[in-house]
Formats: C-alpha cells, sequence, structure tokens
C-alpha cells in the first residue's frame, strides 16, 4: 500500500512536470540504416510487410528527395551530418580516416581514452574530433541533462558521434571479445545491464546459425544469380560466393566475431541491444524526452561484400524488415504508440557493381588507390626527384608529402606570420604551383576522372557544376583535408574489390538517401522538395522546441512541421 502510494506520488510529480513542459515526444528514436540507398524502399517493397518500412512509409511522413550535400559520403562524415545539422567544413569530421599535420586519424580515435568492457584495439574512442554539438547534445542542455541521450551500433563511430559529447551512453561492438563495450570517455565501467547482456553471450547463438534464404528462392525476383564474379566470399575459406554463408570459427572453437558484421543476425543483435538500452534505462519514461539513436551497420558491411544486386542485399532487407516491425511493436508496448517518434534514414547509399554495369554495357570502372598514387608519384619524380610527391590520396584528395613536413616543421607562430604575410590559405603553407599544376593536368587525362578541384584556391579553373562545387566547399576542412579533390566520372569508384561496391562520390547512388519520419507530431504524407541530410537535426530541434546544433546550417523541413 505504502509503495502503491509513493509509486503514485511519483507519477502525479512527473505528470504535472510533463504538463508544465512544452508538447514533446516522450522518446526520440533515430534509425540510420548503413549503406541504404533511396530506391531500396522501392526495389524491395514488394517484400515488405504491414509492420517494418511499410508502417514508416505509409503512416508517416515520407521527405523522398533527400541528398547528402557534401563530399566525401562515407559513413562517419554522414553520421555526424544527420546529428549536428551541420558539414564536415564546419563539423570536422571529414572522412571515416583523414590525414591531420600528416597524420592518419580515425574519426574517433582518442589516446586520452581508455577501452571499458572491450579491448584496446576498439576501445580507444570518444567524440573528440567532432566539433560542433549534436541534436542529442541540444536536448540534453536544453533540459538541464534530465533528457537521456544514447548510441548504439555495431561501428563506433554510428553510435559515438551521434550520441554526442554529452552521451549518457555510447555502445558499440567489439570483435575480439564478440560484446557490447564503451570507452572511458563516458564511464568507468560498463553497467550491469550491459553486463548482463553481455554475459549471455547473444553473439555466439547468432553466429551458431548459417545465413540461409529466409524465403523460397523463386520468391527473389530482383538479385543476379547467387554465385556470380560480382560479388566477394563471405570468408576466405568459403568455396564460393553463394548461401549458405557460415561465420568462421578459429582453432579452439571460438568464432571470429567481425564475421557477425557482415550477417542480418549483426542488425538482429543491434536491435537487441537497443530494447535492452530502453528497458534498463526506462527511456521515454521520464518527464523530459529521450534520445535513442540507432545505427544498423550490416547492410553496409554486406553491400561492401556484395554489392547491390545480390540476393544477399535482398534478403538482408527481407530480414530487416521483420525485425524493424518487431522493434516498432516494442515501442508501442514500451513507450506507447503515438508517444514516440521515430526517423529512418541512412549516412549515404552505394554504387552499382562496376563489372555487373560494364556487362551490361553501362560506363564504370573500378580504380586501384595504391596503383593511382603509384603512378602519380612515378609521373611526378620527374619533377621532384623524390620517390613519394604524394603521401596519400585518402578520400579522393591529393595530400602532398612536402605539405606534411612543412607543416611538422612550422611551429605555430611561424604558421601565424605566414598567415598574415598572405601566402598560404587557413594557416598552411602553399605548395610549389608547379607541382600541384603538373598534379592536376596528370590527373585530368586519367580515363576515370572528370574533374580536379583545388581546395586550397576555391575550385580555380574547375568547370565542375556549380553543385558538386559546393558539395566539395561543404567537404573541405582546410587542416583535415588534402589540397586537390579528384571528381571520378560517373559509375566509377575507387578502392575495395572488383567485387561487391563502395562509396564516397557526389553522385545519386551515394548521396540520395532515404528519410522517413513517423509516429508523435508527424502527419501523414510525403514531399518530393528537395532536402538535404543537414535538415533532420534542423527539423528535430523544431520538433523539441529546442536550440538547433552550434554548428547547424540545415533547415527546418517545413512540408511536415509548421
Ligand atoms: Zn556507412
Ligand atoms: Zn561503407
Amino acid at each position: 500500500m505504502k509503495r502503491l502510494s509513493i509509486l503514485s506520488l511519483f507519477l502525479l510529480v512527473a505528470m504535472s512536470a510533463r504538463a508544465k513542459s512544452p508538447a514533446r515526444p516522450r522518446l526520440i528514436v533515430g534509425i540510420v540504416v548503413d549503406q541504404m540507398r533511396w530506391d531500396y524502399l522501392y526495389r524491395y517493397y514488394r517484400h515488405f510487410g504491414p509492420d517494418g518500412f511499410r508502417r514508416l512509409m505509409e503512416d508517416g511522413f515520407r521527405c523522398e528527395q533527400t541528398f547528402i550535400n557534401y563530399l566525401p559520403s562515407y559513413t562517419a562524415p554522414g553520421h555526424a551530418s544527420i546529428y549536428t545539422g551541420s558539414v564536415p567544413a564546419i563539423h570536422g569530421i571529414a572522412g571515416n580516416d583523414w590525414i591531420e599535420r600528416g597524420k592518419s586519424i580515425y574519426c574517433t580515435d582518442d589516446d586520452t581514452a581508455l577501452p571499458v568492457g572491450g579491448s584496446m584495439r576498439w576501445g580507444r574512442m570518444s567524440p573528440r574530433s567532432l566539433l560542433t554539438t549534436t541534436v542529442t547534445d541540444e536536448l540534453r542542455l536544453a533540459t538541464n541533462f534530465r533528457s537521456r541521450a544514447y548510441g548504439i551500433s555495431l561501428k563506433d563511430r554510428s553510435s559515438i558521434l551521434p550520441a554526442g559529447h554529452l552521451a549518457n551512453g555510447a555502445y558499440w561492438f567489439d570483435d575480439s571479445t564478440g560484446t557490447f563495450a564503451t570507452s572511458s570517455y563516458y564511464r568507468s565501467k560498463l553497467p550491469s545491464w550491459v553486463d548482463r547482456f553481455n554475459a549471455r553471450h547473444p553473439a555466439d547463438s547468432l553466429l551458431t546459425e548459417a545465413w540461409t534464404l529466409r524465403d523460397a528462392p523463386a520468391s527473389y525476383t530482383q538479385s543476379t544469380a547467387d554465385d556470380v564474379r560480382y560479388e566477394g566470399k563471405f570468408s576466405k575459406t568459403a568455396a564460393g560466393t553463394g548461401f549458405p554463408h557460415q561465420a568462421v570459427r578459429i582453432p579452439g572453437g571460438a568464432f571470429t566475431y567481425n564475421g557477425l558484421r557482415y550477417l542480418p543476425a549483426g542488425n538482429r543483435l543491434t536491435l537487441q541491444f537497443a530494447k535492452e538500452c530502453i528497458a534498463a534505462n526506462e527511456l521515454g519514461q521520464g518527464a523530459d524526452p529521450d534520445f535513442l539513436c540507432v545505427s544498423l551497420s550490416s547492410t553496409d558491411y554486406a553491400g561492401h561484400r556484395f554489392g547491390p544486386n545480390a540476393l544477399e542485399m535482398e534478403d538482408m532487407f527481407i530480414r530487416l524488415d521483420a525485425d524493424l516491425a518487431k522493434f516498432l511493436a516494442y515501442l508501442d508496448e514500451g513507450v506507447g504508440a503515438g508517444q514516440y517518434t521515430v526517423f529512418l534514414t541512412a549516412d549515404h547509399g552505394a554504387a552499382h557493381n562496376s563489372l555487373f554495369l560494364d556487362d551490361h554495357k553501362v560506363p564504370a570502372g573500378n580504380i586501384s588507390e595504391g596503383s593511382l598514387l603509384r603512378d602519380l608519384n612515378h609521373f611526378l619524380s620527374l619533377y621532384t626527384n623524390e620517390d613519394s610527391t604524394v603521401a596519400s590520396l585518402e578520400n579522393y584528395q591529393v595530400h602532398f608529402k612536402d605539405e606534411y613536413t612543412k607543416k611538422n616543421l612550422i611551429d605555430e607562430t611561424q604558421q601565424l606570420s605566414i598567415v598574415l604575410r598572405g601566402s598560404g590559405h587557413g594557416g598552411r603553407p602553399s605548395f610549389s604551383p608547379l607541382i600541384k599544376e603538373k598534379t592536376i593536368q596528370w590527373l585530368k587525362a586519367r580515363p576515370e576522372i572528370a574533374e580536379v578541384l583545388d581546395l586550397e584556391e576555391s575550385f580555380r579553373n574547375s568547370s565542375v557544376p556549380e553543385q558538386i562545387q559546393t558539395m566539395a566547399a561543404n567537404g573541405y576542412y582546410a587542416r583535415r583535408c588534402g589540397t586537390l579533390l579528384y571528381i571520378l566520372k560517373p559509375g566509377y569508384y575507387a578502392g575495395y574489390a572488383p567485387t561487391g561496391t563502395t562509396h564516397g562520390t557526389w553522385n545519386p547512388y551515394d548521396t540520395h538517401i532515404p528519410l522517413l519520419w513517423y509516429g508523435w507530431g508527424i502527419p501523414k504524407g510525403q514531399t518530393h522538395r528537395e532536402v538535404h541530410i543537414t535538415d533532420i537535426a534542423a527539423t528535430l530541434s523544431a520538433l523539441l522546441h529546442i536550440q538547433m546544433p552550434n554548428g547547424c546550417v540545415g533547415k527546418v523541413i517545413t512540408d511536415m512541421v509548421d
């Protein structure tokens, strides 16, 4: 009886606090489906049940023309831009990796952080390289830290960047332990709910099952044959590229947990962990809204390996649709139907496999960054007498080696005097104009390259359309970027193998992303007006009546929120 009255007193306090607050949803759930092309909504529509993707599409609001407005279209800039409403030129996440003062930096690397619950290899991470606030940060600030924000993903960067600087928790999958872990940036030990989840070893039980087609083979009408040369092998020891796929065990019987990333089970595990996070922290039960950021990475790993035309992708989306339906049903039950807001989007899309396009007479190709770099350096050695004038082609940018040495030698005062004298750009000494000119000429003559932009000289002499110049400028954070940016012809991409696919370019297949809104505050409808990835955080801020993130350049999608 006493317990009951304390409980009702608590509820009364919570309810009256809520009554005096602006109208807000109880919980926001952001779902990023990694490497989900916009057209997958319709390509796989025939397979979707009424309660997964179609529930969001038909009972929510669709922004059909949502584009990424910067370069390069990679995972870390994507997640950072969704949650900051900003672009790499401002939030600083210029790639998954970038070159800064001559060193290759991973976007969430942090030497001052230590692993918590995981390994040194995966645990020294934080959002310190992210220069602006996220919408999750702003929600925490707006409610004097009463709102809670969590990030969850198999990928560290897809958990850390969305959850922001003020996150209550960010958890990601550690391949060496097969469990979810965090870092000392957030806390000194794992909370008991994560320990309990990990102690059940859910990854092991998911990995014992081989991946086979869920439905009758004849119902898969959107893909090539199973065993084709466009696809990579699931594992090195696999006989071919076809089903079934089975994670490999290392001698001694344990799994190589990395295999989970490429399976539909990777998405399932992430959503299971997300449910656990909601239950354990009672998200959506407080007087102020909470924010859960979930990113589903297996679609990207499998996409890179098999490509968009593989049966594997068709089956992965069939299974994701079912998992998504269960997750939404869980939110209905746990938080209350109509009480939460969901948005679903992607960090980028992906190209068709270039061999596949070539076989069907569409111009396409795959370039090796390594051999491009070797050939370029060989050519430049005629002028410089050096073996490696260019140190890296990271992020489709030319990073001259000399630029590093200069940057490392010159201290801050000298840099300042260079800036004051007016030579160099953004505190960087400029590189020999002759070498730069020769590099531009050589790159422009390559059959795969459409155009080369001089990032230091505001795209001098470039004839690319303004849209691409804007994307390049939005992606240019001087300290973390090279001197030149090369734009490939449509259908071409760099890196990875001739099999599978990748992304990173300006082209619609990489930058046209789904954007679905559903639930509290969201009317039914759709718009074909062009909106950008940066508009998501601005719109969320309007919906929540909070200040937009401090580097936000996006605009509110007024077609949906008035
Ligand atoms: Zn991605
Ligand atoms: Zn990717």
